[in-house]
């Protein structure tokens, strides 16, 4: 089953900054990402996105993928990119694939997608996976695909999540139960007003990345990482302070895409 090491001791991630992201946060360090977006009238509802995202990079079973790797992150993962988030983060190193979806990648099936990992896995004799680039949850069909592609691959799986759709829709998060799976849970902001000047969404929307929290526990293995450049201690602790439950938090930072 589940390493408890990665529950205990994740190493952290970086995300990196895409130098022409056409958003700005200031982050209070050497670092400042750009944004246009989430801010009064321009921000968007994540739900409804959501569900636009998952119709256009879902086409029944299959998800669209743009490259397969090895990546030295956790100490070495085998890891699929695909698109389609229902957030615009400032940060985000896939930005532009994720604003506009249709124009990167493939459809694949389940079983094409874990033939593809375990090629790799097989290769670089790595027994541990994960789906980056993009949000792999957006809805019920993206959730099952996800599901399918755990359980072809049989072996240890770090779910990257920014939690929304298991907030909004408790059901989901069953799919997960008793699966080889770790859910890696990305919260967005401290609160509504910093949630939607990171992300783009509208700030109401912050109390579903909460919720999925307390659907999670109890369920499946879970923990909470934030951005910590962008949190500072200040953010750290007006976020515990909203935690329905006591959570590991994982500090991961910045990182200036090359
Ligand atoms: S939630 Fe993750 S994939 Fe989605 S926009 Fe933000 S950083 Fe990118």
């Amino acid at each position: 089953m589940f390493h408890e090491s990665y529950l205990e001791n994740p190493v952290s991630l970086h995300y990196r900054i895409h130098p022409s992201s056409p958003r700005t946060i200031h982050t209070g360090c050497d670092h400042r990402v750009h944004y246009t977006q989430g801010g009064g009238n321009m921000a968007f509802n994540p739900v409804q996105r959501a569900m636009e995202m998952e119709s256009l990079v879902m086409k029944g079973e299959r998800r669209k993928y743009y490259r397969f790797r090895y990546s030295l992150y956790y100490g070495g993962i085998v890891t699929a990119d695909t698109v389609g988030c229902k957030f615009l983060c400032a940060y985000c190193w896939n930005y532009f694939r994720n604003l506009r979806p249709k124009r990167a990648g493939d459809f694949l099936s389940p079983e094409e997608v874990a033939e593809r990992l375990l090629e790799i896995s097989k290769k670089r004799k790595c027994d541990l996976f994960r789906i980056s680039g993009a949000e792999p949850i957006l809805g019920r069909r993206s959730a099952e695909h996800v599901r399918k592609v755990i359980e072809l691959v049989n072996n240890t799986f770090i779910l990257e999540t920014n939690g929304l759709m298991f907030g909004f829709d408790p059901s989901l998060v069953d799919l997960f139960v008793n699966l080889n799976v770790l859910i890696r849970v990305s919260v967005k902001g401290w609160d509504e007003e910093s949630f939607e000047k990171i992300t783009g969404a509208s700030g109401e929307y912050f109390r579903y990345q909460l919720k999925a929290l307390e659907h999670l526990h109890g369920k499946v293995h879970f923990w909470v990482a934030v951005v910590y450049d962008l949190f500072r201690e200040k953010g750290l602790k007006e976020l515990e302070k909203r935690l329905p439950i006591p959570c590991r938090i994982e500090k991961e930072y910045l990182e200036m895409y090359p």
